[in-house]
Order: C-alpha cells, then sequence, then structure tokens
C-alpha cells in the first residue's frame, strides 16, 4: 500500500447522503419545507432533518449533499476514495435509495451532458489519467472490467454479445456461478471479462451495458429498477524498477430501488421480485452493520449481491454507500426509510 488517504483515519465504511433537486417543484417552495439542513459549525455539510407530520427526525452522515451539489463537487468528495484503487485497496460505492432518488444518476449521470457525467465515467477518466502519470514511476497497470446485473438473485451478464442472456438468467447453460480463491480473487463463470486500455474503451462497454440493460427493461417491464447494477474493474499492477505489485478492485454499484411495494398488490412474478430486492438489500445493510461494529461473524451468504462482493467488502477494503433522497413532500415516508436504513449502517 503506497500512500493513506484521509477516509483510512476514519475507519473504512462512510456514508454520504445526496438530495436530487425537486422534479415537481411548484415554485411555492412546499417541497422544500420536508428537508432541511442544519448549519451549526459542526453540523454544516454532515445533518439532515426530515420533517413529517409536526415531527423532526435527525440524521447525520459522513458528508450531505443539497440539491444544489453539482455532479463535480460529489466526485471531489471521493476521488482520493477512487484513488486509494490504484494503491491496491479493494473498493465498492453503492447507491441506495428509491426509484427516481438518482442513483444512475450520481453514478452515471445524464446521457449526453459531459458536465452532468457521473461518477463512474469520472473515476474511469481519473484512474486513466492517473496511469500514465504513474508510468513516470515505473508502474504498469492492467485493467479489465466486467458489468453485471443481479435480477431476482439471479446474474446476467450485461456484456455477453449473446443476447439471450438478458432474458433468460443461465441461458446455454450458463451459470454464472460465483468462486472465491485463497487470494480474494473472486471469479464469476462465464461471465464476460474484457481488457481496457483507457476511458473511451470502458465508455464504450458502458453504452453497450445500458443497451443490454434497456432491453431487458422493456422486455420485463422497468426491470432495471428492480435490479442490481455492478461495475467491477480490476486492477493489477507492476512497478518495474522496484518490483512492488498491487491487485485491487473497484466496485460501483447501482442498487435495485429500495420502496417497499404494497403487500396486498404484490403477487406472483412481482412479489418474488419484491422478496428477493428485500433479502438483498437486508442483507447487505446486515453485512455492512456487521463489519461497522467489527463482529465477528459477517452474514456474506445470504444474497447473491453480498456474497459476490464478499471478498471487497471488510479486511481493509473501503467501502461508501451513497443514500440518494427524494426532496418531494409525498416522498416523505420512503425517504425517512433510506435515512434510517442508512444510518444505521452509519
Ligand atoms: P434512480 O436511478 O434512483 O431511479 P435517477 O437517477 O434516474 O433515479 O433520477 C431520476 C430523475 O432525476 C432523472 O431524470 C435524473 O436525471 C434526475 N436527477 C436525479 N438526481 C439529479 C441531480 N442531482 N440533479 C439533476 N437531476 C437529477
Ligand atoms: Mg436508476
Amino acid at each position: 500500500k503506497l500512500h493513506n488517504t484521509i477516509l483510512e483515519l476514519k475507519g473504512n465504511i462512510r456514508v454520504f447522503c445526496r438530495v436530487r433537486p425537486s422534479l415537481t417543484d411548484d415554485g411555492l417552495g412546499t417541497d422544500g419545507k420536508i428537508l432541511s439542513y442544519p448549519n451549526s459549525l459542526e453540523a454544516l455539510g454532515r445533518a439532515i432533518d426530515l420533517n413529517q407530520n409536526g415531527q423532526k427526525y435527525s440524521f447525520s452522515f459522513d458528508q450531505v449533499f443539497a440539491p444544489e451539489a453539482s455532479q463535480e463537487d460529489v466526485f471531489v468528495e471521493i476521488s482520493q476514495l477512487v484513488q486509494s484503487a490504484l494503491d491496491g485497496y479493494k473498493v465498492s460505492i453503492f447507491a441506495y435509495g428509491q426509484t427516481g432518488s438518482g442513483k444512475t444518476y450520481t453514478m452515471m449521470g445524464k446521457p449526453g451532458q459531459p458536465e452532468q457525467k457521473g461518477l463512474i465515467p469520472r473515476t474511469l477518466e481519473q484512474i486513466f489519467q492517473t496511469r500514465e502519470s504513474l508510468k513516470l514511476q515505473g508502474w504498469k497497470y492492467e485493467m479489465q472490467v466486467s458489468m453485471l446485473e443481479i435480477y431476482n438473485e439471479t446474474i446476467r451478464d450485461l456484456l455477453s454479445t449473446n443476447r439471450d442472456s438478458f432474458r433468460e438468467g443461465t441461458p446455454n447453460g450458463k451459470q454464472y456461478t460465483i468462486k472465491h480463491d485463497l487470494n480474494g480473487n473472486t471469479t464469476v463463470s462465464d461471465l464476460t471479462v474484457v481488457d481496457v486500455r483507457s476511458s473511451r474503451e470502458v465508455s464504450y462497454l458502458l453504452d453497450r451495458a445500458s443497451h443490454s440493460r434497456s432491453v431487458g427493461k422493456t422486455q420485463m417491464n422497468e426491470q432495471s429498477s428492480r435490479s442490481h447494477f455492478v461495475f467491477t474493474l480490476r486492477i493489477s499492477g507492476v512497478n518495474e524498477s522496484t518490483e512492488q505489485q498491487v491487485e485491487s478492485v473497484l466496485n460501483l454499484i447501482d442498487l435495485a430501488g429500495s420502496e417497499r411495494l404494497s403487500k396486498s398488490g404484490s403477487t406472483g412474478d412481482r412479489l418474488k421480485e419484491t422478496q428477493a430486492i428485500n433479502k438483498s438489500l437486508s442483507s447487505l445493510s446486515d453485512v455492512i452493520f456487521a463489519l461497522a461494529k467489527k463482529e465477528d461473524f459477517v452474514p456474506y451468504r445470504n444474497s447473491k449481491l453480498t456474497y459476490l462482493l464478499q471478498p471487497c467488502l471488510g479486511g481493509d477494503s473501503k467501502t461508501l454507500m451513497f443514500v440518494n433522497i427524494s426532496p418531494e413532500a409525498s416522498s416523505a415516508g420512503e425517504s425517512l426509510c433510506s435515512l434510517r436504513f442508512a444510518s444505521r449502517v452509519n
């Protein structure tokens, strides 16, 4: 491990809360009323209050981004974390929140609007730029990308050229079995892994993956908000003059929408889907909570997502959870759930 980061001094799990701008604000500022941002010296940029039915609920996080925060403002706060992947740390960044709260905006940004690009493209640009400058110090890095989706506890390969794999979980006998070796390396059988040399190559792959996701979306009714998207960059570096080596993994994860579907309304496939999402989000929370509390037993095996990410959660790896919040009064109930979920993690 080459150099330390501020994050290291504060432990390995961070939670950032981000509130998106209102999409329905009627100009009277009604939406602004349910959320407020205490600005005392110690709370500034770290606290958020939610007011519902005359009750005030207060939360604090490692950072709170109010709606005005730009993609650049957010990236500034994570660039060091991302950088630590080149130093050999396993890094995972999650976006959690109800559908429509800004998870995909935070991770990917707005298509066709370069200044609004999200943290995945910014991260890749930074990593490839840093790789260039580290060449001067003798470092040579190899990078590999994979992208998958977990839907109903089933893995789909988003970079597969076989279209069928977006319709069926396991076409052509593909099992996508997760294996961890003793060195903490994870392989998923049959999953497409692509060597990449520039951030442009990765953007091309991201386009391909998002096309695959949208194909699935029309076929499987809004599936993309019901599935977890996992982007993985594997990095291995060797320093030719000092013979140092680093191996690391960067996972960027756009989680399924956390909203609770009304129990009475869900039957059949929808019910199964809801149960799968609840199971994996609560497993994720259980794992992160156990790690934060330094408990001896961490229940990684309770969901595909936590099992897949097991070697990247815990140990000296670094985890950042974004909790995305919709500011509208109509979302107050879900927002409260998200804030509570995250403060348990916190
Ligand atoms: P999710 O992925 O959680 O379902 P999205 O990222 O798709 O939510 O966001 C919902 C809508 O809000 C999109 O139209 C998106 O562009 C917009 N949006 C989300 N966050 C922001 C933000 N911080 N600034 C501007 N627009 C945003
Ligand atoms: Mg989304």
